[in-house]
């Protein structure tokens, strides 16, 4: 029997092993994946890179791995994060509590948690952390004939580890969300034609990616205390000076001014933060994205082109912008295609490529599928997760994930959800929120010594709906997004995060534990 249960190998997984075998507790995780890394093992598609720089997008816990890890690049590519995320693994010496290729199945709660994993072998702990992952579940690619087609297909959530040669290639890639913006400039570069299917165009901003000199690394290292206490300051996770001004309070010349600036930052807060209200006001809304269209129009040759690739129907930022390397500049090129499949939905695939309702074919000899994941709540509800009373997380969460703090969930007692549904997670930096979870986990840990803990069914209640009202109160409802499980047929539409920030976030959670675990039963 051991202390804890850990569910996943990524950056959660991993750090909260290290932070449980702290407390001496006895830990263990179980990775469905063949390596660590989560994430960062699973997505090796090309031109797969984070989009918070290197430098914050890593543990602030050690100040000796700050010091000793060098990023190379602004925005690291997945090789990279993956190595780093590799050597964390080694030098905390972690392998040897890690049991990979191992896929947990199920757990039922009886005073402590008994765990099944695929191939039936069982273990118990008194408490399970599922650091399971908010975007590790990819969306079942659901096109009629995919089995007919005779070339080749990839998920990129699920990209083969050898790598795939595109060369010569007639390729399609479906899909135009993070991965898709990322890949399809690389894919472009070496494939002999490259169609895009799009239904969706969305806002993405020049990375302005780049090698990180010497002196920049040293800087940061200098100051890395104060850099992350910033970040941990802010609504999202990523250093910033914050906005002070509403956007329709400055002049029309001054605000163009102001996203310029942003543009060319090359940062998912450039534009966002530059005022208060980009998320709340969609008048103000509405100037940043007029701005990023108007850039669109000014990288895109072909106009007809230009427009299919201008998001007219989500205010900016109630997706996830994406940072991109020569994006939008990728369809100036003639052995690359646009295709709207808004106005002529795919219908089918077929042996030789792929065909649309409309009867327009398209010969391919090798298929990407950027399609996305099922977010936030797959990982959670593909494990037959029972509680206390026998009730399933996934019926108890049918019409949309109901937490306390993101945390915990009521009729679950001793369960942790690491950045789960109902937490800043995937709005923010997702380090910060990971290291910020698993501290916090951690210290309870440390106040229970062996005792049950449960959220309360009113705290789980009153801090549901302050999700939905701070959610209710900003643009992101707006969007069918991930965020709010419109990309998953039948999934309910909830705004899944919470929007109130990592900043006041972690205020509520530390006041909370300040007041003996407020909202939990212990017993
Ligand atoms: P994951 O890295 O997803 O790890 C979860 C692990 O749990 C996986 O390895 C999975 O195999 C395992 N697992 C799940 N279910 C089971 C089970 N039942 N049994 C056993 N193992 C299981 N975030 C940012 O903040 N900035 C970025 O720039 C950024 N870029 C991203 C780019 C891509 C392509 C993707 C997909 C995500 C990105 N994210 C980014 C989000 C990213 O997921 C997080 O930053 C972070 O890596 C999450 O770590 P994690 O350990 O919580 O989850």
């Amino acid at each position: 029997m051991y202390d804890a249960i850990i569910v996943g190998a990524g950056l959660s997984g991993l750090y909260a092993l290290h932070r449980l075998r702290g407390l001496g507790l006895r830990a263990k995780v179980f990775e469905a994946a063949g390596g660590v890394g989560g994430t960062w093992h699973w997505n090796r598609y090309p031109g797969a890179r984070c989009d918070v720089e290197s430098v914050d997008y890593s543990y602030s816990f050690s100040p000796e791995l700050e010091q000793e890890w060098d990023w190379t690049e602004k925005f690291p590519g997945q090789p990279e994060i993956l190595a780093y995320l590799e050597h964390v693994a080694d030098r905390f010496d972690l392998r040897r509590d890690i049991l990979l290729g191992t896929r947990v199945v199920a757990a039922r709660f009886d005073g402590g948690w008994h765990v099944t994993t695929e191939t039936g072998e069982r273990v118990s702990a008194r408490y399970l952390v599922m650091a399971t992952g908010c975007l590790s579940v990819p969306k079942p690619v659901e096109v009629d004939g995919l089995a007919s087609f005779r070339g080749e297909w990839h998920h990129t959530g699920r990209w083969p580890h050898e790598g795939v040669d595109f060369t010569g290639r007639r390729v399609g890639v479906v899909g135009t969300g993070s991965s898709g913006i990322q890949s399809i400039p690389v894919i472009a570069e070496q494939a002999g034609h490259l169609t895009v299917f799009q239904r969706t165009p969305n806002f993405s901003l020049p990375a302005y990616n780049g090698p990180l000199a010497p002196e920049t690394r040293r800087a940061v290292k200098a100051a890395y205390g104060l850099r992350r206490s910033l970040a941990r300051q802010t609504h999202s996770g990523i250093p910033a000076e914050p906005a002070v001004q509403s956007a329709l309070e400055v002049g029309h010349e001054e605000r163009l001014a102001r996203y310029q600036t942003g543009w060319e930052r090359g940062s998912l807060v450039g534009i966002l933060g530059a005022y208060t209200d980009l998320l709340i006001d969609r008048a103000a809304n509405d100037t940043a994205a007029e701005f990023v269209r108007s850039k669109i129009r000014e990288l895109v040759e072909d106009p007809a082109d230009a427009e299919l690739l201008s998001p007219r129907d989500h205010p900016f930022g109630t997706k996830r912008p994406c940072l991109d390397s020569g994006y939008f500049e990728t369809f100036n090129r003639d052995d690359v295609t646009l295709v709207d499949v808004r106005e002529d939905p795919i219908a089918e695939i077929t042996a030789n490529g792929l065909r649309t309702t409309g009867g327009s074919e398209y010969e391919l000899d090798t298929l990407v599928f950027a399609t996305g994941f099922d977010a936030m709540t797959g990982a959670l509800t593909a494990v037959d997760i029972r509680g206390a009373h026998g009730r399933s997380l996934r019926e108890t969460w049918e019409a949309g994930p109901r937490t306390y703090l993101g945390l915990a969930a009521a009729g679950f007692p001793n369960l942790f959800t690491v950045t789960g549904p109902g937490s800043p997670s995937v709005l923010s930096n997702m380090v910060v929120s990971i290291e910020q979870h698993v501290d916090w986990i951690a210290d309870c840990l440390a106040f229970l010594e062996g005792r049950t803990i449960e959220a309360t069914e009113a705290a789980q209640e009153a801090w549901t709906a302050h999700v939905r009202d701070v959610g209710a109160a900003t643009l992101y409802p707006a969007a069918d997004s991930w965020y709010m499980g419109a990309n998953v047929p039948g999934k309910p539409r909830v705004f899944m995060p919470y929007a109130g920030g990592v900043a006041l976030y972690r205020q509520l959670c530390d006041e909370v534990a300040a007041k003996g675990y407020e909202g939990f039963a212990i017993t």
